[in-house]
């Protein structure tokens, strides 16, 4: 049925529609006073080197913890912030709230940000991200922003201007969700990144001879690049085995930690934890 309604689109009008209309008002207008109360709080998922099991960098997800929905999927509320205009100040407190916890990491980690289309294409935000490093004094060298590709669908003089302000300032920038675009090699290219995260479906069909060519381009251009590579979502350690003789340095995903708020956080190496958990 909504294969059909989605390839005719002859309705109007559905109270099905309707009624998701009004659902998402109703989040929208309880995001703004979650924003407003500075509700959305922040987990974070550390960034291993493989080689050494060390962390080397932890990524800020935002987590809304909704009174009666539990918690809600950035996947929904980042849409709803977009959408709501919301996005912008949720931003400048995401960016604030991250450079504040990254006062209290061992000072050799750096901290990851994501970065919604919207929120790239905002006028005030090398402002944004100049001020919360200047208000929580953290090392500019310590904070990476990523951004996926879909930010380079609108115009992409404007966004190389943005990318060369931002890293004028001393921020290193990612390319997040690497693979799943339309043309991402031709971005990685073009634009100054710093590091690659390759995406989580790679990383799922790693087994295959496929994804392991293209694995293998990808690491090559990384190289010629100079760019660091990470893959995200990695679950367990054949992947972690096929990353490694791959040349893939880096790796991020529940095999090694699922996102915690920053109190539980751990510093040590997987090896020291698993024995701690077994003990
Ligand atoms: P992302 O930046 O690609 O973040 C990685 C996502 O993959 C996170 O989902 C993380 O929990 C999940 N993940 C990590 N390792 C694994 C794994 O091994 N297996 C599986 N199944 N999943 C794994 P999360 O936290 O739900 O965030 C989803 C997306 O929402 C993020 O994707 C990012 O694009 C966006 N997002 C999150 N926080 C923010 C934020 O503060 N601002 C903006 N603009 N976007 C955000
Ligand atoms: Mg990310
Ligand atoms: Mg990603
Ligand atoms: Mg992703």
């Amino acid at each position: 049925r909504s294969k059909n309604a989605g390839r005719n689109c002859f309705h109007v009008y559905s109270p099905e529609l309707k009624a998701e209309a009004d659902q998402r008002n109703v989040l929208e207008i309880e995001l703004r006073e979650a924003i407003w109360r500075e509700e959305i709080e922040l987990f974070y998922q550390p960034v291993i080197e493989l080689g050494t099991g060390r962390v080397k960098s932890v990524e800020a997800l935002a987590r809304w913890h909704h009174g009666t929905r539990g918690y809600v999927p950035p996947a929904e509320f980042i849409a709803v912030a977009e959408a709501g205009g919301l996005i912008v100040e949720l931003g400048h407190q995401v960016l604030a709230r991250a450079c504040r916890d990254a006062m209290n990491m061992p000072g050799d980690i750096k901290v990851a940000v994501n970065l919604s289309a919207l929120q790239f294409a905002s006028a005030n935000l090398v402002d944004t991200v100049t001020f919360a490093l200047t208000q929580s004094g953290l090392p500019q060298t310590r904070l990476e922003l990523e951004i996926t590709e879909s930010v380079f669908l609108a115009d992409t003089k404007e966004n190389l201007r943005t990318l060369q302000r931002l890293k004028a300032l001393g921020v290193s920038i990612a390319l997040d969700d690497f693979g799943v675009g339309y043309s991402s090699l031709s971005y990685l290219t073009a634009f100054p990144f710093d590091k690659v995260k390759i995406d989580k479906s790679f990383i799922d069909r790693i087994d295959r001879c496929e994804t392991v060519a293209v694995l293998k381009s990808i690491v090559q251009l990384a190289k010629t690049l100079k760019l660091s590579i990470v893959a995200e979502g990695v679950e367990s350690s054949e992947q972690v085995r096929r990353l490694q003789s791959l040349g893939i340095p880096l790796g991020q995903g529940f095999h090694f930690s699922k996102p915690v708020p920053l109190t539980e956080l751990s510093w040590q190496a997987p090896t020291a934890r698993r024995k701690r958990r077994v003990a």
